[in-house]
Order: C-alpha cells, then structure tokens, then sequence
C-alpha cells in the first residue's frame, strides 16, 4: 500500500512509524527544511495525560495513550527520555477539585498515580512546594524534535516539500497531518491555531536541586546540561511564531506564583514559539476526511501532541489496513472529524 503523509511533525511521523513496524512503506512530505519544524520543533517536552475529572471518551484516550507511549518510548533510542515523574499541583480550589476527581474516576493503582500532601510533594520533588499535588510516578519528559527523528529513521523524506494539492501525490492513502494547514485541505474543521512559547533558563543553586517535572499554570522541567525549560504561553489570538520577550516574563511569573523564590536569579538563555492546533472542543481531530474515501487526519494535538500523535497513529493504521481498532467505538467517534457535520 503506498502511503503519503503530509506534514513531519509528531502527527506525520508516528504515522510512518507506525505503517513502517506494519511492514509498509510510507512517504512523508515535509514543507519545512527539517522535520519537527512546527510545533514538534521543541528540545524538551512533557508527556501527561489531559486530566478530566470524569471518566469519558477523552479519559479513556489519553489513558490508552499514555500508556503505548511508555511502552513505545522504550523501544526507540536518542529520545531523551526521562521518565522521571511529574507532580500537578493543585494551586487553585478548582484544580483541586477536579484531580481528586480525577484520582477517584480513573482509579489507577497508587503505584501509577496518587494524591500527595505538599510535604510528599516537595520530598518527590526536591524543593519545598506548598500545595498537595496529583503524582504521576511514570510521567515525565522526552525530546519532541529527537522523537520525529527516531519515529522516520529509514523512511523516505521529503523537506522542503509543501503539498499544494493532494491531487499532486499519488497514493493508496493520503494522511494530512500538517497542523492547522490541515485547513487548506479541509476548510470546513473547526481548528483554532494557539501560539505557544516557551523558554530556556540556567539553573540556579536552587533549582538545580529538582527531580521531577513540575506543572502548575505552567510547566517547569529538571535541568538538562544546565538549563531548564518552562512553558508555555497559550495564545489563542496570536497565529505567528515570533519571539516575544514578555513571554518569558510571564512564563517565569507563573513558576514565581506557583514556587515562590524558584525564580529568583533565573537568567533566559532561549525561548522557542510556534503555533498549537486545536479542536473547538479541545480534543484532537483522527479519522476519515468527511467525503474523501483515501483520505485521513492527525490534527488538532493541542497541548498533549506527545501522546496523542502516538495513539492517532496506531487508530489510523487499524483504520486504514482493516484491523481491530486499538480504541472502543465511542472513543473513535469522539474523535471522528465527521463530528463536526452540521445535522440537517
Ligand atoms: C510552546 C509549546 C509547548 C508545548 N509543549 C508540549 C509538551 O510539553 N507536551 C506535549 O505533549 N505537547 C506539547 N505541545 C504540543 C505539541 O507540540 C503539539 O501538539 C504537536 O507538536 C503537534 O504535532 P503536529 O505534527 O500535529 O503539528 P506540527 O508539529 O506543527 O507539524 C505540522 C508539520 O506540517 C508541516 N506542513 C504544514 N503544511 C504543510 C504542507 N502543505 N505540506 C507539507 N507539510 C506541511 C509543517 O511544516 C509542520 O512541520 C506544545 C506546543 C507548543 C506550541
């Protein structure tokens, strides 16, 4: 089966992994001179389930992905992979309310994930934190623009390579997982671009003593050579991938907020901004394009691209070659793109 995939970010490359460990051989066209060159771009990213308070659809997918990409992960090599847990605290009643919600409906085992105090907390993490937190102990963080990368070793590559049109490849199947430019294509999705940046900073005596990924209104990650990332800016407004320098002021003052003193004498040494896609309902976009038989979407990964690109990708793949889908139905109807149409 010839297999075209448009776009090599995290969308487009878990896709030709996942077609390639299926024996097939897939192509992928890339607009940019390298892979990762939107969103995936990132040198540092966490790896979270999107926490709902209920048991639903999105659970059970992020669920599901988060899981084969544990599994994945090990299989891959030069990723950057950390898993070094992550501590969500719980900084506002709201937060609060909804974890423990969380806790209780998914109901995991403790030894995957748990409600900690704060003294818990700042034991796991190595810095005296003030709020009780939600732990996930098998959480933590992976190199995006390094997972493209070992997701398309030995598969052919096209950088440089905007599709104008799809009429121009010729394939069995054509995916489109080029981000918001999906639209160009299939104008009628709702996705929405969300510009997004983050920054790099150097440890401090301080901060060099944290052990795992920290999130709040923000995120913040252990050294790495020296230098942390905090993210992210969500923007929903802003669709251009410019550096603006307050960004990283009000990165820092979200960590400040949530870890009073942690910023203190933090020096930016680097920032990246590029723009998110998502749904109007926040959950990623993964099926058949409505009235185009060979034709699939990846899109729409929003703040959680490391996860559910994997787990997309295993859906289309069962899709496509006719398998058992990975994913009950009630879930992959919530992802459909046919769930926009418009009842008449
Ligand atoms: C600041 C920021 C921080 C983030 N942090 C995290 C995090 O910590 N954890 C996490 O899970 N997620 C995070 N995300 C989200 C994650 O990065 C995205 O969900 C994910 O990268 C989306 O992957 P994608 O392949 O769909 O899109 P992209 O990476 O944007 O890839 C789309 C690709 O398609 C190409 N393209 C576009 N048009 C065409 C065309 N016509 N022909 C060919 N190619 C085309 C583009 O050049 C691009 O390379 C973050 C996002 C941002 C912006």
């Amino acid at each position: 089966m010839k297999v075209a995939i448009i776009g090599g970010g995290l969308a487009g490359c878990a896709v030709a992994w996942m077609f390639r460990q299926m024996g097939q051989e897939p192509v992928v066209y890339e607009a940019g001179p390298t892979l990762a060159n939107g969103a995936s771009g990132n040198v540092s990213g966490l790896y979270n389930p999107r926490f709902s308070a209920l048991r639903g659809a999105d659970a059970d997918f992020y669920a599901a992905a988060y899981s084969m990409a544990l599994r994945t992960f090990k299989m891959l090599d030069d990723i950057d992979w950390c898993p070094i847990g992550v501590l969500h605290l719980m900084d506002t009643d709201k937060k609060e309310k909804r974890l423990h919600r969380t806790v209780k409906n998914w109901n995991w085992s403790p030894a995957h994930m748990r409600l900690v105090s704060s003294s818990e907390a700042s034991e796991i993490a190595g810095i005296n934190l003030r709020y009780d937190a939600l732990y996930l102990p098998d959480g933590g963080s992976i190199a995006p623009k390094k997972l493209c990368a070992a997701y398309t070793r030995d598969i052919e590559c096209h950088l440089n390579s905007p599709v104008e049109y799809l009429d121009d490849i010729v394939a069995d199947v054509k995916v489109l997982a080029c981000g918001s430019a999906v639209l160009k294509f299939v104008p009628d999705l709702p996705i929405i671009p969300v510009r997004g940046q983050i920054t790099q900073v150097k440890a401090t005596q301080l901060s060099a003593n944290i052990k795992c990924g920290i999130c709040y209104d923000g995120y913040f990650m252990p050294a790495k050579d020296g230098i942390h990332t905090l993210g992210a800016t969500f923007q929903p407004d802003q669709n251009h991938s410019d550096i603006i320098k307050q960004d990283n002021q009000e990165n820092i003052q979200k960590l400040a907020e949530a870890i009073p003193g942690l910023e203190a004498g933090l020096e930016v040494v680097g920032q990246r901004a590029s723009i998110r896609a998502t749904s109007r309902n926040r959950f990623p976009i993964i099926g058949n394009a409505t009235g185009q038989d060979n034709v699939y979407i990846s899109a729409a990964h929003g703040s959680y691209g490391v996860l559910s690109s994997l787990m997309a990708a295993h859906l289309l793949v069962d899709m496509i070659m006719g398998r058992p889908r990975c994913l009950p139905a009630d879930v992959i109807k919530a992802l459909s793109p046919q769930r926009f149409k418009k009842r008449v």
